[in-house]
């Protein structure tokens, strides 16, 4: 799957300046920690502390702050800014903290009563600094603090109520909800009960809806899609990945389902949005577009174990054939995280990973629901990118805030590879060609395959050099389907090639004046409507017709069956009757 990106983009020479990330472990020696941490707080001390601390180094060198004082300090200071909300100095300050704490800890001759503080003071200590970091999204090594707060106290209130933050935050829902049923306890007494209660409720929600895709939009679609987008959990239905016959793998549905069913819910690894001024755009401002989100990504690889091997499973474009074809259970968010990390990824690898992988929110498969619509939104979401192009897709997908919904287009028996059109489908086959051309690839779908073998047929490409050349649609409809009868054209074939002349179709049932003309002698909209649908799935032009079709019958209460079902396959089973109506403006 590929994007458009700006030409002559050299990502690899712009980022590699900005992606070194040095990590420098410190070393735990006391005494190295002590003039460290002097050094650190003189520069991050107040004027008067600071000129305090000098003074204190000229004359009493040694017996200078003992390593108790100098804890007070790094504490207060660390609590400071932690309440500042300057959560990467806080969690510079805590590590200090911690390291001297643990080097305390470990100092032999410690009285009982002595090492209990100090136990309990790197417990707390831990835990803020896994807020801090939680804050700044480095979510594993903020689980990691955790995990070492409650080793040393495991019913640890602040502890346990970050990590289960921390898992909410990593749609890890039910290990969440353990988690918060766990700090229920002391909830009460450290005066959280409302706030504990309401993660609780939040995890119990996202957790069912995780193992159900059982997600209702209905709310905020009626309130006009304003505030906040709802709370959404990720999903992944009845779907596997498997080799394609298109290209490398892709998804498969495991079973029947219906138009609208949801296949998945995927959050994004990274985004990145913004306004495009105009059509032609400048070619700087995607170009500053791509270089954020290629940030983001390395962010969040470098941060997160999980991303990084999530990402390691994607496509380059190499070797398609013989790729692993993965489980789709490693997609899932709780998924055990693998721990080692030998995954080759350079940088000219990810880049070519997100080449083919990214996704742009405004599509011709897409919708984009609530504040992100309108804009220019390009995206990472790993398990929807296994979904390969058919002139003949099934599926379609929703974009609400970080969140990705596919869901089916059309009825999709079990077996069938899960689809979306990259580029427009309602097109002659030429056009297709042309349009699968830029995106570097040949279409070999059912349908091209199918329009292929009736190329040969002279009366075809008439119709369609008439159309270019402005010949009456309603004529260009007649004939199709005139000739479809002569040659035997049936079922989904017929809705191929009425796909491949849909502007002349939507034109002639839109025009009055090509109606009377024409509309005794071909079908009526609604079967051609079903059948193209059948055919490429749900279509918001083919909707179109139907609801302007249904407004102009003067026979009393319209039908509403039909644009509800087309409603499902555009928008999926995400709201209910009167929601859709609403999105669908009937
Ligand atoms: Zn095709």
């Amino acid at each position: 799957m590929t994007v458009t990106k700006p030409p002559n983009l050299n990502l690899n020479a712009t980022l590699k300046e900005n992606t070194t990330t040095e990590v420098t472990k410190k070393p735990k020696s006391p005494s190295f920690l002590v003039t460290k941490i002097s050094i650190f707080l003189g520069l991050t001390l107040t004027h008067h502390q600071k000129i305090r601390t000098s003074n204190m180094r000229e004359d009493e060198q040694q017996q200078l702050q003992t390593a108790e004082e100098l804890m007070q300090q790094l504490r207060s200071k660390a609590t400071e800014l932690l309440l500042r909300e300057e959560w990467k100095e806080s969690v510079q300050v805590y590590t200090q903290f911690i390291g001297l704490c643990q080097s305390q800890i470990t100092e032999t001759k410690q009285e009982a009563s002595q090492l209990s503080k100090l136990k309990k003071s790197l417990c707390l200590a831990l835990s803020n600094r896994a807020e801090a970091r939680s804050r700044l999204r480095d979510f594993d090594d903020a689980l990691r603090d955790c995990e070492q707060a409650l080793k040393i106290e495991s019913s640890h209130f602040k502890a346990l109520l970050c990590k289960g933050k921390i898992l909410l935050s990593l749609n890890r829902y039910s290990m969440a909800l353990d988690c918060f049923k766990e700090t229920l306890v002391d909830a009460q007494a450290s005066g959280s009960l409302e706030t504990v209660n309401g993660f609780l409720e939040k995890s119990k929600k996202l957790e069912y809806q995780s193992r159900t895709g059982a997600l209702d939009l209905s709310d905020w679609i009626l309130n006009g899609l304003r505030g906040k987008c709802p709370e959404l959990a990720e999903y992944i239905g009845a779907v596997q990945i498997s080799k394609s016959e298109i290209s490398g793998r892709g998804l498969f549905a495991t079973k029947n389902v219906e138009a609208g069913t949801l296949f998945l819910v995927t959050k994004a690894i990274a985004t990145e949005r913004g306004i495009l001024s105009g059509e032609n755009s400048n070619e700087n401002e995607q170009l500053v577009m791509w270089k954020n989100f290629i940030d983001k990504v390395m962010e969040s690889i470098s941060k997160r174990q999980r991303t990084r091997h999530l990402i390691s499973i994607l496509s380059s474009g190499d070797n398609e054939d013989e790729v692993e074809v993965p489980d789709v259970s490693a997609f899932r968010p709780e998924a055990e995280e693998r721990r080692s990390s030998n995954e080759k990824l350079d940088m000219g690898k990810i880049l070519s990973i997100l080449d083919v992988n990214s996704l742009v929110e405004d599509a011709i498969s897409a919708k984009v629901l609530g504040k992100n619509k309108g804009l220019y939104g390009v995206g990472l979401w790993a398990l929807a990118s296994f979904i390969n192009h058919s002139c003949s897709p099934n599926a379609r997908r929703v974009h609400v805030g970080d969140y990705i919904i596919v869901h089916a287009s059309r009825d999709v028996k079990a077996g069938k590879e899960i689809t979306f059109a990259y580029f427009d489908m309602l097109l002659p086959l030429e056009k297709r060609k042309e349009m699968s051309k830029t995106w570097g690839f040949h279409c070999k779908c059912k349908r091209c395959k199918f329009e292929e073998g009736m190329s040969s047929k002279q009366e075809l490409s008439e119709i369609e050099i008439g159309l270019e050349r402005g010949i009456d649609a309603g004529n260009a409809v007649f004939r199709l389907e005139e000739n479809m009868k002569r040659w035997i054209v049936r079922g989904k074939e017929k809705g191929y090639l009425r796909a491949s002349i849909w502007s002349a179709y939507a034109e002639t049932y839109g025009s009055e004046r090509l109606m009377k003309r024409w509309g005794k002698r071909i079908p009526a909209a609604e079967a051609v409507v079903d059948s193209v649908v059948e055919a490429v799935g749900s279509d918001e032009r083919m909707l179109k017709v139907l609801i302007e079709g249904l407004k102009g019958s003067s026979c009393g209460m319209p039908e509403m069956e039909r644009p509800i079902k087309l409603g499902k396959g555009l928008y999926g089973k995400l709201v209910k009757k009167q929601a859709l109506k609403s999105l669908l403006e009937i």
